[in-house]
């Protein structure tokens, strides 16, 4: 696709394929090649990289990704757009098309993972990047969503995903992403964030043990730890005055509870659950 007029060439694609955007998959395409460009940059994309892009869309992003890298993945999951994938992008032989739920697929082995993804999937796709072997990741989210990756202890932001992605990689959000930057426009702007993968802050005896902890915690995070861990002990059918040693971080709202203190809250349980 040319670069000089996305807009244009976004509605001549969609028009000659007869395709009416499906909001609720999330799709709208990229029409800025400012940003496009930038994306590219962000990923350091070298010609050795193998590249994986989530929701293909129109194929913008992948023949950016294209010209630059080793081999792209490029996962679509509506049926028709993967039909215009597949016409759009036949002059690339270094990319490879794949029909499917990005949440359900095993995902091939990469170096980079660049994508503008679709946003009801945000949470889930997070995870599932995050248990992922990789470099870099460039991906653009909506903006309420990337501000909680990054959010700090105690603000409104801070949550489970917050936690995984502490825990398992560097996030930084590089810029914010008008809606006038796709077509069609979302409702709400969007984000290009960054993910690094490092080793863990600190060390966790049950990985497991720990995210379950914190699902629990979060379903509740204006209130006490005490609240959650007592629904937590009794959903595992421990008895809960057993926790009677158990340490002042309980008195403490969940949402102020930093990553650290979460995992000594696990470790004081951890020895209930072998009993
Ligand atoms: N990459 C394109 C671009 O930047 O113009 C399209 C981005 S659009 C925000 C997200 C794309 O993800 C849509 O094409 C949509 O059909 C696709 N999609 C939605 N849910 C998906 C899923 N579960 N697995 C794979 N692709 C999905």
């Amino acid at each position: 696709m040319s670069k000089d007029n996305l807009f244009l060439e976004t509605i001549k694609i969609l028009r000659e394929y007869n395709i009416k955007v499906n909001k609720r998959k999330g799709q709208h395409f990229l029409i800025s090649s400012n940003l496009l460009k930038r994306e590219i940059e962000y990923a350091e994309i070298k010609p050795s990289d193998t590249v994986l892009e989530i929701g293909a869309g129109l194929g913008t992003l992948t023949a950016a990704l294209a010209e630059k890298a080793k081999k792209v993945f490029a996962i679509e999951k509506d049926r028709k757009l993967f039909n215009v994938l597949k016409n759009q992008l036949s002059s690339f032989n270094n990319v490879e098309l794949i029909l499917g739920d990005a949440l359900k697929l095993e995902f091939p082995a990469v170096q980079k993972i660049v994508s503008n993804i679709p946003y009801s999937i945000s949470s889930p796709l997070t995870f599932k990047i995050l248990s992922l072997k990789y470099e870099k990741a460039v991906l653009i989210y909506q903006l309420e969503f990337a501000k909680r990756l990054i959010a700090k202890p105690g603000t409104k932001d801070y949550g489970r995903i917050t936690i995984g992605v502490y825990y398992k990689a560097d996030a930084k959000l590089l810029e914010r992403v008008p809606s006038k930057a796709f077509y069609p426009p979302p409702k709400v702007e969007s984000a290009v964030i960054l993910l690094r993968p490092k080793p863990p802050p600190f060390e966790i005896s049950n990985e497991n043990l720990f995210f379950e902890v914190v699902r629990f915690l979060f379903m509740h995070p204006n209130k006490k730890a005490k609240h959650s861990i007592k629904h937590y002990l009794k959903s595992k059918d421990i008895e809960i005055n057993k926790l009677e040693s158990a340490s002042e971080l309980f008195e403490k709202k969940v949402r102020d509870l930093t990553p650290m203190e979460i995992n000594k809250i696990v470790n004081v349980l951890m020895p209930l659950e072998k009993e």
